[in-house]
């Protein structure tokens, strides 16, 4: 159901920004509701280094608006991506893509 929720250790976890596979040892558990502490009844998210380190340059209150609005993580990583993309770019420009 959801790719990045698997419980096995060696798991490999998809990345909220980029969509990324990476090892769930490397990955930054990102909660969007901003509580990390309550772990009943919730998925994470995860981030890889890289975009976890570029998403905190972001206004972050208003970034865990635009994930909840979002609905981050009820959706296809590819549809959400995009729309997440798509908001971040609107309303403060363009995101420089690294390669
Ligand atoms: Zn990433």
């Amino acid at each position: 159901m959801w790719p990045w929720s698997s419980r096995s250790p060696s798991a490999t976890v998809t990345c909220l920004a980029c969509g990324d596979g990476i090892p769930r040892s490397a990955a930054r558990e990102y909660d969007k509701y901003g509580n990390q502490w309550d772990r009943r009844d919730k998925e994470f998210e995860h981030l890889c280094p890289t975009c976890h380190n570029e998403l905190c340059h972001q206004p972050r209150d208003e970034l865990e608006d635009i994930l909840v609005e979002l609905h981050a993580g009820e959706e296809e990583t590819d549809a959400f991506l995009a729309r997440y993309l798509a908001t971040v770019e609107d309303r403060y420009g363009r995101v420089e893509e690294e390669s």
